[in-house]
Parts: structure tokens; sequence; C-alpha cells
């Protein structure tokens, strides 16, 4: 029988204590990294009292032989214990990989089995969502041209088309209140018919409502963009003309005057061509004054205009 040569007994150690420490980590959960695996393979070896390989350990008495076994043998075991390391590495990679891939997928098919009905419900409660809010808006539209229509009915003389007394004394109230901070001119012209009493009694009403009517297109015609013409009362109209100055809207008052005076209105019982002529107060704006105390001048100077014999313009 072949005696064993110390290499070989070496070698044999050398794959034991290898075994052993790899065991050994292995049952303690431990991955054989090379530092742990050297500390662990030479623990072994001292536990197992392996001369052969402990010797190692401060002589230099191995035969090159020897140190060639234990060399081979060494990077045997690490050879397997790298692949080891390495396939457990691999196989971490691709669990880890196939975990994402997992997890990517779960999350997908999580979205479509539990949310796919909850967001289909939610797109649909917001399409009607949305439609609604669409009657709505309409609706909301409809209702604030509605309310834009009434608003301007309000401020509307329905007989004559031109602004109400109502809307007279809202925007002189607004006007008067641009002329203290702007500081620009602002003329009033008040008109009323001169004896329109006389033209119902002897035409009747529906000839005196003709004649306000076309006297109400005139007073429209003959003002500017900027100007408003309203009617206040039966037969008096009142003319607001904001960056006016009283000379320029006696001119405006005249121009007017003239043309009224110039209409003629066929009436068949009796036939005949009946005229009319107004009389006209105006007044510049003060910059401090109220709208009554502006109404009270304007008043003024009518009621003078009528005094000094009518179908005139009195400026006060
Ligand atoms: P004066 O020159 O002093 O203003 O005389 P007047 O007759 O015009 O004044 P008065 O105040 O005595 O009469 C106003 C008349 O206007 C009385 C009324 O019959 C008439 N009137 C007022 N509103 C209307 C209306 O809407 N239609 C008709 N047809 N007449 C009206
Ligand atoms: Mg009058
Ligand atoms: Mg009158």
């Amino acid at each position: 029988m072949k005696t064993k040569t110390t290499a070989t007994v070496l070698a044999e150690q050398v794959a034991q204590t290898a075994r052993t420490a790899l065991k050994r980590l292995v049952s303690r959960g431990e991955l054989p990294w090379p530092e742990a695996y050297t500390e662990e393979f030479w623990a072994v070896a001292k536990t197992l009292e392996f001369s052969s390989i402990l010797k190692k350990e401060g002589s230099e008495s191995f035969s090159p032989e020897t140190i060639q076994a234990f060399m081979d043998a060494t990077d045997k075991v690490l050879g397997g214990v790298k692949d080891t390391v390495n396939n457990f590495l691999a196989s971490a990679k691709q669990h880890v990989g196939e975990m994402e891939s997992s997890i990517l997928s779960m999350e997908e098919k999580d979205m479509d089995n539990l949310f796919r009905e909850e967001i289909a419900s939610l797109m649909l409660k917001n399409k009607t969502l949305e439609a609604k809010a669409k009657q709505t808006e309409e609706r909301l539209k409809k209702q604030t041209e509605i309310i834009a229509e009434l608003r301007s009915k309000l401020r509307i003389d329905a007989p004559t088309g031109l602004l109400n007394r109502r809307a007279f004394e809202s925007d002189l109230k607004k006007e008067l209140a641009g002329v203290k901070r702007y500081k620009y001119p602002l003329s009033l012209i008040m008109f009323d018919l001169d004896h329109f009493k006389n033209i119902n009694d002897t035409c009747g009403h529906r000839v005196g409502d003709k004649v306000l009517k076309k006297v109400a297109d005139v007073l429209k015609k003959g003002i500017r963009e900027t100007d408003a013409a309203y009617r206040y009362g039966g037969e008096e109209f009142m003319l607001i003309l904001p960056h006016t100055s009283a000379e320029e809207a006696y001119g405006i008052a005249e121009r007017i005057r003239n043309k009224i005076s110039a209409l003629r209105f066929l009436v068949k019982q009796p036939e005949t061509s009946l005229t009319i002529t107004v009389s006209a107060g105006l007044t510049e704006a003060e910059r401090t004054e109220g709208i009554e105390e502006l109404v009270n001048r304007v008043d003024k100077a009518l009621y003078q205009a009528k005094k000094e014999g009518r179908n005139r313009t009195v400026k006060l």
C-alpha cells in the first residue's frame, strides 16, 4: 500500500478543512466572503488539529510540492466558494430583477384589477360633472342675459325709447362723482314742450304720444355718443352732457330747439299741420355740488325760459 505523501495528506486536510469551514459559515447564515472564509478556515484547522496545515504558520519546512498541493487545494476550494458566491449573487440579482418586474407587473395588475372600475366610474362622474357644469354655465349665461335685459329695460322709457328718470338719477350721480374727481365740465339741459296740454286737448292723446316720440328721436339724434337723453317726466326731457361747458351746451340746446320747432305733424281731424315748440333750461355743474342742487338750478332755468315767453333757451 502506497503511503500517502505529505502533499496528499495536506491536500486532504485542506479539502476537509475547507468543506467544514464552508458548512459552518452556511449553517450560521453567513456568506463565504474571502475574509470570513479565511478566518473560518484556520479556525477549523485548529479545531481539527490538522498539523500539516497548522505547520504552515511560521514554518518554512514545506517542500515545493507540498506548498503547490496546498495552493492547489486552497484554490480549488476558494474557486468553489467563488462560484457559489457568484452563483448566489447572480441568482440574487435575478431574484431582485424578478421581484422588481413582478412588483411592476403587480402594480399594473393592481391598477388594472383594483382601480380600472374605480377610474372608469370616476371618469364617468367627471364627464357627468363636466356636462352639468356646462349646463349650469349656459343657464347662468342665459340668466345673466335676462338680468341684463331686465336691467336695461328698467332703465328705458318704453314709449319714447329714451332712458328713464331712474337711469337719469343714477347716471347723473356717477357723472357728478367723475366731475368732482377728474374736474371736467358737465352740462345739463332740461326741455319741456310748450303748451303741450293744448295738443292733447285739440288733437287727442295719441297725437300727443306721437309728438313725444318724435321729439325723443330728435333728442337722440342731436347728441354725441358720450351724451345721454332721458325722459324726465310727462313732456319733460333731460340731456346729460359730460365734457361740455355751458356755452357748448347752449349751442346744442338751440340746435335741438330749432329742429323741434321745424317738425311738422299731419293731423287728420281737424286736418292741419301741427308744429310744436320747446323751452330749455341749462346749466353747468359745479365741482362739488350734488344732484339736487344741479337739477334745481336747471329747473329754475327752464322756468325762466317759460316765463320769458317759451320757445327759448335760458342758461343759469
Ligand atoms: P307749459 O308750456 O307751461 O309746459 O304748458 P304744458 O301744457 O306743456 O304744461 P302742463 O304741465 O300744463 O301740461 C303737461 C301736459 O303733458 C299734460 C299732459 O296731458 C301731457 N302729457 C304728459 N305726459 C304725456 C304722455 O305721455 N302722453 C301724452 N299724450 N301727453 C302727456
Ligand atoms: Mg312740464
Ligand atoms: Mg310743458
